[in-house]
């Protein structure tokens, strides 16, 4: 009987205890994703481990919503809703691990001191929200799509290829030149494309010669798509 009862006891104190202690090992780890539903399960079959889990699954409910928050706020420039330098960042895996090919695209309008120069920083400000939401509007799903800086845009576009990709910067060079705008004048850009294959390249190399693009298309003249293959790119090699 003494054994028995032991027995029982040892049970019973594991049954209060174990709700408690996987209660507070979640306390612990509040801001991990899946922490949600570990609290979720635990078994709460008296009144004060009920009360407790409650309590703790709304703080972490609520805390998780918080970070989401954060994390999209850090993610996004202010003025456009597009993402910022950072979000391409945190999001460019994710493209680079789905393609076989991606094309980068940066933008900068042309002359654009003027505009702010001519009309004020607040038009300024409104000229390139419009551009943001044509570069947007035209843009896929897939496709991420940033403002790097202040007149600058940055597209990565997956399974997409020079010439594609020189097609969809001409398009776009052709619908900003007519745009509508709140100002008596119209804008141009001007585009440097490149494209790479995931894996051969780092981000930043991709980026400096799309830049490079950029810086060629304003010297000979502004208002142009320019294209570079970066050196290590197979196409670079059938050419030599
Ligand atoms: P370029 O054709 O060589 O690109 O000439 P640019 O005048 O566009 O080039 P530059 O980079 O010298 O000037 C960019 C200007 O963009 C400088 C600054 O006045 C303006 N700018 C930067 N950020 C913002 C912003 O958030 N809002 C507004 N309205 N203007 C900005
Ligand atoms: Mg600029
Ligand atoms: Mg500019």
């Amino acid at each position: 009987v003494m054994a028995l009862t032991l027995i029982a006891l040892t049970l019973l104190a594991f049954s209060i205890a174990n709700p408690l202690r996987l209660l507070a090992v979640s306390a612990s780890k509040m801001e991990e994703p899946d922490v949600i539903e570990k609290i979720k399960k635990v078994p709460s079959w008296y009144f004060e481990v009920d009360q407790l889990k409650r309590v703790i699954l709304f703080g972490t409910v609520l805390l998780h919503k918080r970070i989401g928050k954060l994390s999209l706020q850090a993610h996004t420039d202010l003025l456009t809703g597009l993402l910022n330098r950072r979000g391409i960042y945190e999001n460019v895996e994710l493209i680079l691990s789905k393609s076989n090919q991606v094309a980068a695209i940066v933008i900068d309008i042309d002359h654009f001191k003027r505009v702010n120069d001519t009309y004020g920083h607040n038009v300024g400000d409104d000229v390139i929200r419009l551009l943001a939401n044509n570069i947007k509007q035209g843009s896929r799903e897939s496709d991420l799509i940033c403002r790097t800086g202040g007149e600058e845009f940055l597209a990565l576009l997956p399974d997409t290829d020079m010439k594609q990709a020189a097609e969809i910067a001409e398009r776009l060079r052709k619908k900003v030149e007519r745009m509508p705008l709140p100002i008596p004048e119209n804008i141009t850009i001007s585009l440097g494309v490149t494209c790479f294959i995931p894996g051969t390249e780092q981000i930043d190399s991709i980026l400096k010669t799309a830049d490079d693009a950029l810086y060629q298309a304003k010297h000979e003249g502004r208002n142009r798509v320019v294209t570079k293959i970066p050196p290590d790119h197979p196409l670079k090699k059938d050419t030599n």
